[in-house]
């Protein structure tokens, strides 16, 4: 069954979607933990960071560059957490990998 992100991905349901390119997309959190709080999402459905192949490195990497570039687009760049919760035990509730984006400015 497909995750919840990949719904948004293939437009099956509504989303605040911030920024896309041909294999991620960003979206703002459903239930915000601070003022902002987007979702880097790889359009790949990779269950958890456990589960990352060798090719999926650039991938990954790639999310990081996003996660720059918003960050400069929403005049955030001076403030900023980036983190990944990973399995059950982790935190993770969506089984999609996805890089947060928190800031409070
Ligand atoms: P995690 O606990 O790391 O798996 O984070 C999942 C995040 O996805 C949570 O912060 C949720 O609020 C968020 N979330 C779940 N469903 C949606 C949705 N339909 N649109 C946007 N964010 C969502």
């Amino acid at each position: 069954m497909s995750s919840v992100f990949t719904k948004i991905i293939q437009r099956e349901i509504p989303s605040e979607i911030i920024y896309e390119q041909e294999d991620i997309i960003v979206i703002k959190d459903i239930h915000p933990q601070a003022k902002t709080h987007l979702l880097i999402i790889p359009k790949k459905e990779i269950e958890t960071i456990n589960h990352l192949e060798e090719s999926d490195r650039n991938l990954i990497a790639e999310m990081f560059f996003v996660a720059k570039k918003v960050a400069k687009n929403l005049g955030i760049e001076q403030g900023y957490q980036l983190h990944f919760n990973v399995g059950e035990k982790g935190g993770q509730e969506v089984m999609h990998i996805h890089l947060h984006l928190l800031s409070n400015i």
